[in-house]
Parts: C-alpha cells; sequence; structure tokens
C-alpha cells in the first residue's frame, strides 16, 4: 500500500503569520500556502530549483499595495518577494526563497487603447500574443517578439527587456514603454514616464520615495555618464539592469525612470500597469529560406544578409533542423524547407522582408535572390533557397523557429541541452569568428549541443547538453559558464543578450565593473533599502550583507538526483519536463492543454503535474518506498487482499493525519486533467501526463477509496451494452429531471446522454435480414479468398459511438456499401480507454489484452478494420502499445479518414448529389494532435468527393470523454466550450457543421441547438 506522504518543507511560522494577517485585510486575491501550488512556482525554464514559502494571486494594484505595506510593519521587514508572470525566465529570475507574487492569474486585462495616439494600456500580466491578437483588427501590434510570446507577460518582457527576431528594426521592450504604474517595496504607487531634466531636478529637491530615486538616479547617471558611454558596448541588445545609459536621452534633457525599472528583473518595483507604443502592421511580408552546407556557411553569409536591409536574419543549425524533423510541427514546414537534391542541409538563414505591399518588397527580394543565385554557383556554401509571400506559411515557419529551444529539449540520454550560457550577444561582424571558438570550447568537452539565433543582432542560442544529476558535471557546468564570460567579453559582446541574468548575476560586476555595479547597488538602496524585492538578482543594497545569487546554487538536478535511476528510467518524460512553458499557450484555439488555460493555476499543466509527480516520487524514495516494486504488487486478486485493503482504506479514510498526505495534493491536480493527450505531442519533449497520471492514480487508490463515479466509468463498458437492452426505459428514467439531480448529488454524474433509439444492433440486425449487410461470421470470413477480401470492411465498434450514436456508425457502414464493399460490424469488443483514464490499469491490461487477441485474429483475415471515434482508436496505437508491449500484436484500426483517403486516390468518383454547404470540420484534440495531417487528409476527400470543406482552429470542446459529464468540471468543461467553440459555431448553420469526436458532438448538442455530424454523415448524404 502506497505510505501517506509528509512533505518537508513546511511554510515557516513568520510566513504563516503572514498569509493570515493578509487574509484578515481586505485582499482580493488569492493566498495559497500549499506545498503543491509552492512547487509549481519553485522551478523556471533555468536549471534552478527554489522553493517559496507563499504563493500570492493578487487581483489589482491596491492587493499589491497590500501586500507590501504589510511586509513593512516591523514583524515582517525579512519578508522577500518576487514578481512572476509566465515563469519562462531561463536563468531562474522569479524564483525565491520568500513569497512569489504571480501577476499572470488575475492581472491580465488590457485597459485602454487610443489610436490616434498610439498606445495602449495594460496590466503587467497580459500576454504578449493576447496582446497582438488584441491589436491586430485595429490594424497595429506590440512590436518587440520573443519565442515564448504565447505565454511571457508584458510584465515578464517588461523585467527582462526582452527582445527577439526583428530586433534590429522593432528593438527591445524598454525601446516601447510610454510610462509604468509600480508599486514600490514600502508599499507606495510608483509612476514613470519621460519628465524634462528641469522638472526632474525639482522633483530631486523632494524629501520623499520619489525625490530621493531621482536625486540618486540623476547622481549616478548625469555624475559618470563618460564612464557609462565606454562601458556600455554598443550594441543592438544593449546592457540592461540597470539601464544607467538610456534612462536620460541622448541629448541629456530628459530623464525616464522606466527605462531603469525596464530589465530590473522585479529587483526594483513590481510593474502592475504599462503604458506601451504601439507599431502599425505592415501588409506584406516576403521571407526567404537560404539553405547552407554548413552552418559556418550559414554565419559567414549572415552580414551580407543584413547588408542586404533585411528586417531581420535568423539563423538554425543541423541539429534543431534534424530535431524540428522529428517534431508535429515539421508538419507544418515541410513543403517550406525542402531538401536540396543531392545536397546535406547544414543549416539555413530565415530573412524577412516588410513592406506596405509584395510589390514594394520585390526589387530587394530580386536583388538578394540574384546574388543568391551567384552564391549557388560559386560554391560560397549556399546550397538553395525557397521564397514564400502567403503570410500564413510565413507564421508556421516562426512557429517552428519559437518551438526551437524547447526541441532542444528533446534530445535521448540523461544529457540535457541546458540554459546557461545560451543568449550571448556579440558584434555581428565578430559572430562567426567567435562562435568557432565557442564551438571549439564545447568541442573540448566533448559536449553536444545545438546552435540557433539571431545572426541580425549577433545573438547565438546554445544550450550544451549536461546531467545535472551528476554532481561533476555540475561542476562543469561553473567551469564552461566562467569560460564563456571571458570568450564574450573577448569579442566586445555580452553574457545576457536576451534573457536576462538571474543565477548569472554574480557576473555583472565583471561586466559593469567595480565603480557603475556600486551605482547601480546606490540606486538598488533607494529603491528597495531592505533588499525585499527579488533579492540577489542584478546587485543588493549598498550596506547590505546579503550576497547575490550565484551559477552554484541548488539546482533541479539536486533533487532528480535522489529518485533512483530505474524510476527515472520508468517515469522518463516526468523527469525529462525542462519547464519551457510552453504548456501554458494561451490561444484558446490550440488543442495545448485545456486544463491549464481554464483555470490559468500552474499545478493544471503539464509542467505543474510533472513537477509535482517528480516530487512526490522523490518523497516516496525518501520513505523507501520502491514505487515500481508496489505497482507490481497491484496486480493479483484474492479474497484475504480485497478484504485487508477496505479495511485499510477504510481506516485510511478516517485518520485525520492523512488529510495533510501530500498524494492527496497530486491527486487534486491530476483529477483536473482532460486525458485529451495534446501534451503527448504537441510539448516539444512529449511529456504525456496521462500515461503517468493513470498509473498515480491506480497507486493513490491503493491507500484510498475510488469515487463511486470512477466504478461508473471504469464500468461503461458493460454497462452500456445492458442499457441497450431496454434502451426506451433507459432514457426514460436518464432523461428525468429527478434523475439527474439524484445522479449529480449521489454519484457526481450529469447530463448523462441518452441511448440510441433504436439501438445499432437491430438496425444492423434488420438490415442484415433484409439482405444489405452480411452478419459477422469468422469462419466465413476466413474461408474468401484472397481476391474476395478486398471488397470487404469490418466496422469496429467502440462504446460511445455504438451505443450512444449509433446513426454515425450506421453511416460509415452505409458509405462502405455505396462505394461498392461489403461491411461487416465487428461484434462489440471493449476498449478498456475509460479503464485506463480512471487508473484502473490492471483491468485495462486485461480488456486490452482481450480485445488485441481478437483484433489479431481479424488482423490474419487482411481485411481493413476502421472505426469511427478517434480517442478510442488511437488507443488501441497508444496506450495499448505502452501497457501490452510485444503482447498487443501488429493489428492495425484505422479511422474513416485513413480508409477513405486510401479508397478516393486513384478511383473514379462516384456520383454526387453536389450541394453548395460550405462544410466546416472540427476535428477531435487527440485526433488532430496524434495525427496532425488528419485535418488536411479530411480536406482532400472531400475536396475528391467535390465537396467544400474548411478546418476550424479550436482548442477543445472541454467534454473530453466523461470528463464534461463530472459534476466537478461542468463549469470548466462550459468554459472550455465557450472559450473556443461557442463563438465559431454561433456563425454557422448546422449543416456546415462537422465534427469529428463523438465527446465533442455531444457537448454541442449539449451547449447548443446545433446537431453536429460527423463528416462520414455528410458524405453518405451527398451519395446519390
Ligand atoms: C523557450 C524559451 C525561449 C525564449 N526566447 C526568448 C526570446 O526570444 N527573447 C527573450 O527576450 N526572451 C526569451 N526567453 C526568456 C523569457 O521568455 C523572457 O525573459 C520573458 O520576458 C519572461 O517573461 P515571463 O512573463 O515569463 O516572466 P517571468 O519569467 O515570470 O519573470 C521574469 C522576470 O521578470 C520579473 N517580473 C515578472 N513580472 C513582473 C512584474 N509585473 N513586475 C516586476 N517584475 C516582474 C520576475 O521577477 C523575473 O525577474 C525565452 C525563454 C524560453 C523558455
Ligand atoms: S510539459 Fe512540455 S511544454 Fe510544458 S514545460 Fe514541460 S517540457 Fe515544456
Ligand atoms: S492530457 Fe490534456 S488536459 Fe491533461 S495535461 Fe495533457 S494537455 Fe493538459
Amino acid at each position: 500500500m502506497l505510505p501517506r506522504i509528509d512533505h518537508l518543507e513546511l511554510v515557516a511560522p513568520l510566513y504563516q503569520e503572514f498569509a493570515k494577517k493578509l487574509q484578515l485585510l481586505p485582499f482580493n486575491g488569492d493566498v495559497n500556502c500549499q506545498y503543491s501550488a509552492r512547487l509549481a512556482v519553485a522551478t523556471d525554464n533555468s536549471i534552478y530549483q527554489q522553493l517559496p514559502q507563499l504563493v500570492l494571486h493578487p487581483k489589482s494594484k491596491e492587493d499589491i499595495q497590500l501586500i507590501t505595506s504589510l511586509a513593512n510593519e516591523d514583524k515582517f521587514k525579512v519578508i522577500k518577494f518576487s514578481a512572476r508572470g509566465g515563469g519562462t525566465g531561463t536563468n531562474g529570475q522569479s524564483l525565491t526563497p520568500g513569497i512569489v507574487v504571480d501577476l499572470s492569474k488575475y492581472m491580465n486585462r488590457i485597459l485602454e487603447i487610443n489610436i490616434e495616439e498610439n498606445w495602449v494600456k495594460v496590466e503587467a500580466g497580459v500576454i504578449k500574443d493576447q496582446l497582438n491578437d488584441y491589436l491586430r483588427p485595429h490594424g497595429f501590434f506590440f512590436s518587440p517578439d520573443l519565442s515564448t510570446s504565447n505565454r511571457a507577460t508584458i510584465g515578464g518582457m517588461i523585467n527582462t527587456d526582452a527582445s527577439g527576431q526583428g530586433s534590429l528594426v522593432y528593438g527591445k521592450t524598454s525601446n516601447h514603454v510610454l510610462g509604468l504604474e509600480s508599486v514600490l517595496a514600502n508599499g507606495e504607487l510608483f509612476s514613470t514616464a519621460p519628465m524634462s531634466i528641469d522638472a526632474a531636478e525639482e522633483l530631486a529637491k523632494q524629501e520623499n520615495t520619489h525625490g530621493n530615486i531621482v536625486k540618486q538616479v540623476l547622481s549616478s547617471c548625469q555624475g559618470n555618464r563618460e564612464l557609462i558611454l565606454n562601458k556600455f558596448p554598443r550594441l543592438n541588445r544593449f546592457l540592461t539592469g540597470y539601464d544607467l545609459e538610456n534612462v536620460l536621452n541622448k541629448e541629456l534633457t530628459q530623464l525616464d525612470l522606466s527605462r531603469l525599472i525596464t530589465g530590473s528583473e522585479g529587483s526594483l518595483a513590481f510593474v502592475c500597469e504599462a503604458k506601451l507604443n504601439l507599431t502599425p502592421i505592415l501588409k506584406a511580408k516576403t521571407l526567404i529560406n537560404i539553405k547552407y552546407d554548413s552552418f559556418d556557411s550559414a554565419l559567414r553569409h549572415s552580414p551580407t544578409l543584413v547588408a542586404a536591409k533585411a528586417t531581420s536574419v535568423e539563423t538554425i543549425d543541423s541539429t534543431v533542423l534534424n530535431l524540428a524533423k522529428k517534431d508535429i510541427i515539421w508538419n507544418s514546414v515541410s513543403d517550406l524547407i525542402t531538401d536540396v537534391q543531392n545536397q546535406v542541409m547544414d543549416g539555413i538563414n530565415i530573412v524577412e522582408y516588410n513592406g506596405t505591399s509584395i510589390e514594394d518588397l520585390a526589387e530587394q527580394v530580386s536583388q538578394l535572390t540574384q546574388r543568391l543565385d551567384k552564391d549557388i554557383e560559386n560554391d560560397s556554401g549556399v546550397i538553395g533557397y525557397q521564397v514564400t509571400t502567403d503570410l500564413a506559411s510565413i507564421n508556421k515557419l516562426y512557429a517552428m523557429r519559437k518551438k526551437a529551444v524547447g526541441l532542444l529539449g528533446n534530445t535521448k540520454g540523461s544529457q540535457k541541452p541546458l540554459a546557461f550560457a545560451e543568449d550571448t550577444a556579440v558584434p555581428p561582424e565578430n559572430l562567426a569568428d567567435y562562435i568557432v571558438e565557442f564551438r571549439e570550447l564545447l568541442d573540448g568537452y566533448g559536449l553536444d549541443y545545438g546552435m540557433f539565433g539571431h545572426v541580425d543582432a549577433g545573438v547565438l542560442h546554445v544550450r550544451p547538453a549536461l546531467d545535472m544529476c551528476d554532481p561533476e558535471q555540475e561542476k562543469l557546468l561553473r567551469e564552461i559558464s566562467d569560460k564563456v564570460v571571458t570568450l564574450t567579453a573577448k569579442y566586445g559582446g555580452l553574457m545576457w543578450g536576451e534573457h536576462g541574468k538571474g543565477y548569472r548575476s554574480e557576473y555583472s560586476p565583471e561586466f559593469f565593473g567595480e565603480q557603475l555595479f556600486s551605482e547601480l547597488r546606490k540606486i538598488k538602496t533607494v529603491f528597495d533599502p531592505l533588499n525585499k524585492m527579488n533579492p540577489g538578482k542584478i546587485c543588493t543594497p549598498i550596506d547590505s550583507n546579503e550576497s547575490l545569487v550565484s551559477v552554484d546554487d541548488t539546482k533541479r538536478g539536486y533533487f532528480d538526483r535522489q529518485i533512483p535511476v530505474n524510476v527515472k528510467d520508468s517515469f522518463k518524460s516526468v523527469l525529462d519536463c525542462n519547464g519551457n512553458g510552453l504548456c501554458f499557450n494561451y490561444d484558446a484555439d490550440s488543442p495545448m492543454c485545456p486544463s491549464s488555460k481554464i483555470t490559468r493555476d500552474r499545478r493544471h499543466s503539464p509542467k505543474g503535474r510533472a513537477g509535482l509527480m517528480r516530487e512526490w516520487l522523490r518523497l516516496l524514495e525518501y520513505k523507501g518506498v520502491d514505487v515500481l516494486a508496489l505497482e507490481k504488487n497491484i496486480h493479483g486478486w484474492s479474497v484475504k487482499k480485497l478484504l485487508e485493503q477496505t479495511v485499510n482504506k477504510v481506516r485510511n479514510h478516517f485518520i485525520e493525519e492523512n488529510k495533510g498526505d501530500f498524494s492527496h495534493e497530486v491527486m487534486t491536480a491530476m483529477s483536473g486533467c482532460l486525458a485529451c493527450k495534446a501534451c503527448a505531442s504537441q510539448c516539444p519533449i512529449k511529456v504525456d501526463v496521462p500515461d503517468f497520471r493513470s498509473r498515480f492514480v491506480n497507486l493513490y487508490h491503493t491507500r484510498y477509496f475510488r469515487p463511486l463515479k470512477d466504478h461508473l466509468v471504469a464500468n461503461v463498458e458493460i454497462l452500456a451494452p445492458l442499457m441497450a437492452k431496454a434502451p426506451k426505459l433507459v432514457n426514460s428514467v436518464l432523461e428525468s429531471t429527478l434523475y439527474d439531480k439524484f445522479s449529480s448529488a449521489t454519484i457526481g454524474y450529469v447530463n448523462t446522454p441518452l441511448l440510441s433509439v433504436p439501438t445499432l444492433k437491430e438496425n444492423i440486425d434488420r438490415a442484415v435480414v433484409q439482405g444489405k449487410y452480411e452478419k459477422f461470421n469468422l469462419t466465413a470470413l476466413q474461408q474468401l479468398s484472397a481476391e474476395e477480401r478486398q471488397k470487404y470492411l469490418l466496422i469496429v465498434q467502440d462504446p460511445f459511438t455504438s451505443f450512444y450514436d449509433a446513426k454515425t456508425v450506421e453511416a460509415m457502414m452505409a458509405l462502405a456499401h455505396k462505394l461498392g464493399f461489403k461491411p461487416v460490424l465487428l461484434p462489440f469488443k471493449p476498449n478498456g480507454k475509460a479503464q485506463h483514464v480512471k487508473g484502473f490499469l490492471a483491468r485495462f491490461a486485461k480488456t486490452a489484452q482481450n480485445t488485441a487477441n481478437f483484433l489479431n485474429e481479424l488482423h490474419q483475415l487482411n481485411i481493413p478494420m476502421v472505426g469511427v471515434d478517434g480517442s478510442l482508436v488511437l488507443c488501441y496505437r497508444d496506450e495499448y502499445k505502452q501497457v501490452l508491449k510485444d503482447k498487443r500484436g501488429k493489428f492495425q484500426v484505422l479511422l474513416a479518414h485513413e480508409w477513405l483517403l486510401g479508397q478516393v486516390k486513384d478511383k473514379p468518383l462516384l456520383t454526387i448529389d453536389l450541394n453548395e454547404t460550405k462544410y466546416k470540420l472540427f476535428a477531435h484534440c487527440t485526433e488532430k494532435t496524434m495525427l496532425p495531417n488528419s485535418e488536411k487528409q479530411w480536406v482532400t476527400i472531400f475536396t475528391e468527393f467535390g465537396l467544400s470543406l474548411d478546418i476550424v482552429a479550436v482548442g477543445c470542446c472541454g467534454m473530453a470523454g466523461t470528463y464534461g459529464h463530472e459534476k466537478v468540471n461542468l463549469e470548466n468543461s462550459k468554459g472550455l466550450f465557450e472559450l473556443s467553440w461557442q463563438q465559431k459555431l454561433n456563425a454557422l448553420d448546422e449543416p456546415q457543421v462537422l465534427v469529428t469526436g463523438f465527446s465533442c458532438r455531444s457537448q454541442v448538442k449539449r451547449f447548443t441547438d446545433i446537431k453536429a455530424k460527423h463528416p462520414i454523415a455528410a458524405l453518405l448524404s451527398c451519395l446519390s
């Protein structure tokens, strides 16, 4: 039996008291002391791990004032904070042993826009893509870019002075901040915007915080101007944190304190609101993908491209390209970066031109392509190029480029590409030579690495692969880090060209020099004399004895290495998650993690769940539990065992101490997962939550009872066929309000779907009697000749469509019949998916083996087998393989579109009742994430039939099997539907709506008046 797990890091009494007092104030945000909540923000994308004491989610700047004012009471003066946005920092910027103040959960409103004056005002938790989606209809965008744009917040961007592709033209975040509304460590509101030097000098005379800050900044920046100009490198990625140079304008007539806060990594103030300038969207773009025989050729060629006045030049090496080729993302770009015949493509540069029309750009593009043609002839390393002007294709290419860092993490073995020297910037003309030396350095240690970056700005992204579970490699990391600092300085560059300092703050004195570094400390002192704001980052107050954070500080590897190697291997993806946060994707139309989207709770994301699982495994080891042995022992059954387990579970239910069991917190996070499997394919590391979640749930219930609804769900494949014996009677009960109330109150199950009447069996039996179809008879099928078998099609049943949506299965049979096949409905065999989802793993293994045996026998017939529901058919390919391994056998069940695709190709079309309906496809998330071409293939099929079909981009519908029917999930399920599906459906007429998933069709029926059809039903209706 699983033991109770007590976590070891209790909240310190002072912080407990702080939390209690805060809750007595009119604080509207959330105060969370739970271990799981603290763990969820103990990591970012860096190698570090630091557990905070509390997590606060304020709802307004007034809430932040309450937090900081309370922390100024004598008793709480030692309390420290770190602001947090998307938590995508690569150097531990938002990690703290104090309190994490997360502004991303609630403070994410767009407050005001003024088109005439070209600005927008937002709260700090707004996500960069959220802002740009809002601005797009107005013809504007917020131009500083970053790869994490779908999850990084404006507050985070400001505090790291983020920038990325196109920075030569668009600059850094600080170039676009018009004003900030912040809260200081002492609780005062602090507004910043450019002011004249006269006004600043006047303000400096005031004896208050604002006056003291202005006085110090003037003194530090005016007095040391020459030194600053000499010290700060003339680079596009200039030296920030704090930006002593640009706080004054060039003419020295203006002071802008916002420029000091940008890049300060939360060490000066909480940024609550920002007024940002807007950039008009240029309608036309042309992208030229230039292919090279080596990465070195690509780098050496890049100055030519910059000189050709490109808006941006990005580079990618072969390691990253090859990783992208293995990822789902490649499907979207494969025809935009094709291989060159008889050549090895070992690097590409992506050149972008922007303008008001394609014609405007034609001249520049033509000049460059003529040059490229010559370069190809001259064997200069250029081996080919492709030009694209289609905006959708261009966006796909950038999406691939943006995923590159994440992809780097997806490597085999225990050495993982790590962020610690990954954003160096050198003058672009030095880049190629610098990289030669950088490579020599890494090659000297025999390390693997991939490289890509913004060559126009001289910024290189490189993540050498090391194993932080190995203390020796941890030492090596420090050694390499120091050497990169020296190398970068040698080439006149910066260690932190893009991602900020964080735990690399110890190198600050080296880059700023002693004198300017002490000016930074004086500035820190006037903002935050008690060193409460993200202490240890950038610098400490001038008189403080507290130290800076260090590259050698505690890393995630310290915790991970406490988990035994065989457990790590068994729970591989749990360990492999590198925290890049792609699973926090804000885009409602992306399938990536619906539970994260709807809850905005980091625990309810793949990253959150993987992090909790890691800690759970670590604590189990601490308790001396062999988790793999425990899993094995669950299998097997005896009356004695059952009795013992029941007695234990009753006891565990009533023991008071069990209430604090950490497993409950893990269980809560796992219960919120919809098992949609988007993470398993969309995450660059392929973190498969449903896999480890079912293993966890299985183990959890060795200690605690399962809820009744889990038993109900797991037995749905036994119950449905039984209920279908008297469907009308059962439906009359199910549809009564009284039953719904009863079921909701007792089982926790709502809106139970109704059985199909007449049943599938009745209709098919009738058709068999009428001679339309043949009844399943294995012996008869075995006796058919190979040629005869070619005319047959076996229809695999699943519990949902067969019993609740019989018309769809019938449509599949009828369609096959009309296409000249003899469809045979196979007897119903449980699929087991529901058992897997609910963690009944032993039962699932049994179900899966029985069904696999049956399907393998049929496989011998060499007759195609087709199923209609994506999530269940794909369970045969995925979960069956995971659980049964070799015992799964080789049977294959196709989805309707996979089979149809083979039929429409090279075959004369049937007579079609052509209609004008513009069909719209809403595909099931599991289907489109596991089979990334499925939507396109449906379009091909419809086109072959002469029908029009468009793909509708939607996220999760919120149903996901039985998730949406569980009372506890009802609100989230509805919220998810409204987030993405509702609006899209509102714009359509019922006949247009084609939905591939049974769950999704049920959800559409539940929340709209639309009765959505499966695409096969639409095809059938068009066949004359
Ligand atoms: C895969 C990957 C790719 C990346 N690519 C880029 C890139 O192209 N360009 C780039 O610039 N960066 C990049 N980064 C780094 C990171 O995404 C940026 O630094 C981003 O700006 C951080 O935003 P965030 O909301 O996640 O902030 P967090 O990580 O939460 O915080 C970052 C820092 O800002 C502070 N902070 C956050 N919000 C506030 C606030 N409201 N008030 C005060 N302080 C605050 C935090 O204390 C912390 O010091 C990348 C990171 C990853 C993982
Ligand atoms: S689960 Fe995947 S996408 Fe999410 S943080 Fe981990 S590695 Fe990144
Ligand atoms: S299965 Fe779906 S809901 Fe669950 S963690 Fe993965 S993406 Fe999120």
